[in-house]
């Protein structure tokens, strides 16, 4: 055979090896088997030259020439393998060896986390958390808690009606009656949810929560509800935080009592917060009144208790020192992020 040929093709496989080796991605790679190894490549060019040789040469000729071809399909296949691999880093056009984007966390709503951390605090103290419609009955939110009709108590509270006996909720309190109606003493729950009233301005939304406590049991004292507030104001305010009772009026406690706590943010010496006295009003609370107790059948004369109830929303805005309401409900993410 002719020295021509033999050379030709070693020349062909030396530039195929280094073009090969060059071929960085898939479309390096093509380009490759369509120079080469394609129908109108250049091995299949060198092989139709080979019916131009004289017949002794060509068996031989034709034999180097089909194991080069072989050769080079097989590195083929090896490098194609070997960019693949590669592929598992870089892949279509994502470098997965970059450090990784951090997902985003969000976190609660900082009325939930209040509600969270309120209802611990009580459920650390033996209280059970109860839920109750926000679609009420006039019964249960009034009349079985000793608010008839005509009674000035309606006035205080503008109520959303959805017909003459059916309203939405303005507090938490018709959850007292539907747990008292379903069981016997001891009764201790807490029960946090979203009150409604036709109210709206820097310190009022039609919507707020509210958490309602109430314990009845044989002997339950105004010590009682003393001690279990001031473990609680403690509990949330820090220990050091002054509480005081102040006598009030609420138409289903008798006696009743509203709870200041010292002022937050002047710690008692006096600012726009607290209006100048030093003192925040956080929650109301007193004897559960025995008329109440005439709607659930129990005996008032063995049993007695106390309830409280306080605004979710109140309580955040002093423990975050937010001075406007509405902040809670515009979902306005720099606001949110803040907690
Ligand atoms: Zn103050």
């Amino acid at each position: 055979m002719g020295i021509g040929i033999k050379e030709q093709i070693k020349e062909l496989e030396t530039k195929a090896l280094k073009d090969l080796d060059e071929a960085k991605d898939a479309a390096a790679l093509e380009r490759f088997r369509i120079t080469y190894l394609g129908k109108k490549g250049l091995v299949t060019g060198l092989m139709r030259t080979l019916g131009k040789l004289p017949a002794a040469e060509r068996p031989e000729a034709g034999k180097q020439a089909n194991e080069l071809k072989k050769r080079l399909a097989e590195r083929f296949e090896q490098r194609k393998k070997e960019i693949e691999g590669d592929g598992a880093k870089v892949f279509r056009g994502i470098d997965v060896t970059l450090p990784g984007r951090k997902p985003e966390l969000g976190h609660l709503h900082p009325i939930t986390q209040t509600i969270q951390d309120i209802c611990d605090i009580f459920q650390r103290m033996g209280f059970r958390i109860v839920k109750g419609p926000n679609v009420e009955l006039d019964y249960y939110n009034f009349e079985a808690l000793n608010i008839p009709k005509d009674h000035p108590a309606r006035d205080m509270q503008d109520t959303f009606y959805i017909s003459d006996k059916i309203l939405l909720r303005t507090h938490t309190s018709p959850i007292q009656i539907r747990v008292m109606e379903a069981q016997k003493p001891p009764v201790s729950i807490i029960a946090p949810g979203k009150v409604y009233r036709r109210d709206s301005d820097v310190s009022h939304t039609p919507m707020f929560h509210q958490i309602e406590g109430l314990l009845v049991d044989r002997g339950v004292s105004f010590a009682d509800l003393k001690g279990t507030l001031v473990s609680f104001v403690h509990q949330m305010f820090g220990k050091r935080t002054e509480v005081r009772f102040r006598p009030s009026f609420f138409p289903f406690t008798e006696p009743s009592a509203e709870v200041d706590i010292q002022c937050v943010l002047c710690s008692g010496s006096g600012c726009r917060t607290c209006g100048h006295t030093g003192w925040l009003e956080i929650l109301g609370s007193g004897m559960v009144d025995p008329a109440v107790y005439g709607f659930v059948d129990y005996d008032p004369e063995v049993y007695t208790g106390f309830a409280f109830g306080m605004g979710v929303e109140r309580i955040a805005m002093l423990r975050y020192g937010i001075d406007d309401i509405q902040m809670f409900f515009k979902n306005e993410m720099r606001f949110l992020r803040q907690f």
